[in-house]
């Protein structure tokens, strides 16, 4: 009882526990594969989105060299009434180019750019605010530039409250995990007028949408250029054109899923694999590219999106299996702990039963020994019948009391292993003779029925004579012993299959069943009420099993029908005489 509550404490419990532990980290699996996930593409998307924030700044030092290349022919006054013309047509295939003079006043409208210039005037010449995104340049071939670029959209983030705060046009499958953060736009416009925007830096890209069209614009203020900005509103072909060209020389590995830019209406402009068709709105992952091309995003689409799921239920059920059988070695582990814990404490209570047995048993022969030694010694005993009844008496009890002591020293020299026997050809009827005689006498005195039923000798055999004597004796004794009311011992000896067979049966009270083999540990003795009246060691059996063992044999017992039992000493036969 007392095992099974500690069982239950010192294993069970924590392994219950640590069971559920793990078991909510196989649950987490789903989260952490995707996080892992969401971590790696990410960073490719981030990567194409710099690039892509990059090449718009690129442009707009093109466009710078060829604006103070054209200075270099012509004064900034002159140029600015010309600019859409002059600037070539390389640069006009791209958009409308536009100049707007120092005080803010644009020169003379050339027809070209006439509808720009009128749909723009307001703006341009500062009498109106709007909504614009403005970036200016930093040194672009400086990767570590890029960085400054994210502490710049921190600070926008951090400004959630601005009121320009947009939502972004995406909603990529992170979000799951923060969903406020992740669809909220870092790109933020602010309201300015264009000289205020162009106000920094050299040169820039200033987007802003008209009526809820992109309009990119590039700029540049050339110091020989009189503090005139020279500006080229580019075309949303030309737009897509180098974000395609960009997009292609950046490489990114897109095994088992697609890489897309998406406009500010979340539309592909560029593509790979360029078949793939998704949900635009709902990427894996996405990053927006900035300020230069505010509201596009790179997006990331999973090409199998069950594959994480299928991974994350193999990764769990591995780690389910493994929980399982740790649970099952602790478990086991445990029990058998237990278990022989229980057998070592039997064992030791056995001891302890047997050192009283064994005091007792000394004791009773001993008690009878002086008594009847003293009545013969004082002279008190005068009739000689009864003078043979108590020397007789007292011999039985000290044999009694030499096999006992036998039983006890050889136990614990086959315990220690250091028995030498000296074995040797005998017939075994031949021996078994003397001792049937002492025994059945005995026996007979004490009112039982005895008969010997023994096949023709001789019965050859490699033994030694006393430790097989013993078994014998020990077996007849227990038969007494535990002979019951019908006092009844059959000894039979006979050869069978090669080996000689001497069995011992009696009618008492039987062995209970699943007994049969603990009878045969040492100290076992039966807590039958019967069989705990009875004086004993518990060692009787587990010496005749040792003995005969030594001897190659072996003892055998069986229930016998209609009550008793039967023990049964099987040793091999010797060749005969002669042989070896
Ligand atoms: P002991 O007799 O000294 O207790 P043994 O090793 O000879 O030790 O026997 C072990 C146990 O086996 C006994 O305590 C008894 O319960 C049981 N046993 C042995 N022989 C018999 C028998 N002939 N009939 C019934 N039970 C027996």
């Amino acid at each position: 009882m007392r095992m099974a509550a500690v069982f239950l404490a010192a294993v069970f419990v924590p392994s219950l526990f640590l069971g559920y532990l793990a078991l909510r980290t196989a649950g987490d699996q789903r989260v952490l594969i995707e996080q892992q996930a969401v971590a790696l593409y990410q960073n490719d998307t981030d990567i194409l989105a710099a690039s892509l924030d990059a090449g718009m700044l690129a442009r707009v030092q093109d466009f710078s060299t060829r604006v103070r290349e054209l200075l270099a022919q012509k004064s900034a006054t002159e140029l600015a009434r010309s600019f859409n013309a002059d600037v070539g047509n390389e640069w006009r295939r791209l958009g409308v180019g536009f100049a707007v003079l120092p005080g803010g006043d644009l020169p003379a409208t050339e027809k070209a750019n006439a509808d720009f210039v009128r749909a723009n005037a307001a703006f341009l010449t500062n009498r109106l605010e709007a909504e614009v995104y403005p970036s200016q340049n930093r040194s672009v071939s400086d990767a570590a530039e890029i960085e400054p670029t994210k502490d710049r959209k921190a600070e926008k983030l951090a400004a959630a409250s601005n009121p320009f705060t947009k939502q972004r046009n995406v909603a990529p499958q992170q979000a799951v995990l923060d969903v406020k953060r992740a669809q909220i736009s870092k790109v933020a416009p602010e309201m300015s007028d264009f000289q205020t925007a162009t106000s920094q830096g050299g040169e820039g890209v200033l987007a802003r949408f008209v009526r809820n069209e992109l309009e990119v614009i590039l700029w540049t203020r050339p110091p020989e250029g009189d503090g005139t900005v020279f500006g080229i509103a580019v075309d949303a072909r030309a737009l897509a054109t180098w974000v395609r060209e960009i997009f292609e020389r950046v490489a990114i590995p897109t095994d088992g899923v697609c890489l897309a830019v998406l406009n500010d209406r979340a539309s592909p402009v560029a593509l790979r694999p360029p078949e793939f068709v998704g949900e635009w709105k709902r990427p894996f992952v996405a990053t927006e590219i900035g300020d230069a091309l505010p509201h596009w995003e790179v997006a990331l689409y999973l090409l199998d999106p069950d594959q994480l799921a299928r991974s994350a239920r193999l990764v769990t059920s591995t780690i389910l299996a493994l929980i399982a059988l740790a649970l099952a070695a602790i478990l086991s582990g445990g029990l058998l702990v237990g278990l022989d814990a229980r057998r070592q404490m039997a064992q030791v209570r056995r001891k302890t039963d047997f050192v009283s047995n064994v005091s007792h048993e000394l004791k009773t022969p001993l008690t009878s020994i002086r008594m009847f030694a003293e009545l013969l010694r004082d002279g008190r005993v005068s009739d000689p019948e009864k003078r043979t009844q108590y020397l007789r008496i007292i011999s039985l009890e000290s044999e009694r009391l030499t096999r006992l002591i036998n039983n006890v020293l050889d136990f614990s020299r086959m315990d220690r292993g250091s028995v030498t026997r000296r074995r040797e050809r005998i017939d075994f009827h031949a021996a078994l003779v003397p001792i049937w005689e002492a025994q059945s006498e005995h026996l007979r005195e004490a009112g039982f029925t005895v008969e010997w039923v023994a096949e023709e000798p001789p019965y050859w055999v490699r033994a030694d004579v006393g430790a097989l004597g013993q078994v014998v004796v020990n077996l007849l004794a227990n038969a007494e012993k535990y002979g019951g009311e019908a006092k009844v011992v059959a000894l039979r000896s006979w050869r069978a299959d090669g080996d000689l067979r001497v069995a011992v049966s009696d009618r008492g009270i039987g062995i209970n069943p699943g007994e049969e083999r603990k009878i045969f540990e040492a100290f076992h003795r039966s807590d039958d009420s019967l069989a705990s009246d009875v004086p004993g060691s518990g060692l009787g059996l587990t010496l005749a099993a040792g003995i005969a063992a030594e001897h190659h044999g072996r003892v055998e017992v069986t229930r016998r029908s209609g009550g008793g039992t039967t023990f049964t000493l099987i040793l091999p036969l010797a060749g005969a005489e002669g042989e070896a």
